[in-house]
């Protein structure tokens, strides 16, 4: 039996502040107006697909877009290769962590205290709910869910994805 709190608790976490199709639909104006100066971008499915090599165009531009609207942007990935990580930081020019160990926040605290970046004022990318979503909101940011952008996921990424879905429709 889960207790009126936790499922309070359960809810906050999980519950993201924004749910959009992809990084385009993300109001960056808007929400730089609000006083937000920080991205926390997830990697993998979140700014190009987990096969892919290359960042695409209209991508870099919306990285470019964000720094131009005084945006700190920040890569975050829990992946564990290193070389791909620091291929795409180079690829949008931003700095980033590899294997951060999300939903724990330990990594994205550590970078903002030393890039002085308020996590308050920071807004949290990516398609996973229960890594993405969760760091966001436990260290209190503004909390994006994108849509994945390989449709074709493998199975245990699948199952995942319905676990989320299902918390989400229960959630709202
Ligand atoms: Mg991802």
């Amino acid at each position: 039996m889960i207790y009126f709190s936790q499922r309070r608790l359960l809810r906050s976490l999980l519950t993201p502040n924004l749910v959009c199709r992809s990084l385009f639909d993300i109001p960056l104006e808007s929400l730089s107006h609000s006083g937000y100066n920080a991205i926390w971008l997830d990697v993998d499915n979140t700014l190009l697909g987990a096969e892919d090599r290359d960042v695409s165009l209209n991508t870099q531009n919306w990285v470019l877009a964000a720094k131009s609207l005084g945006y700190s942007v920040v890569i975050l990935s829990n992946n564990r290769r290193h070389y791909r990580i620091e291929r795409i930081c180079n690829q949008v020019d931003v700095d980033g962590v590899f294997r951060a160990m999300k939903p724990f926040p330990h990594s994205i605290r550590k970078v903002a205290r030393q890039r002085q970046i308020s996590l308050r004022r920071s807004i949290v990318v990516g398609d996973q709910l229960l890594t993405d979503v969760i760091v966001g909101n436990w260290v209190r940011a503004y909390s994006v869910l994108v849509d994945p952008m390989d449709k074709k996921l493998s199975l245990f990424k699948t199952v995942q994805r319905e676990i989320e879905l299902f918390f989400l429709a229960r959630l709202q």
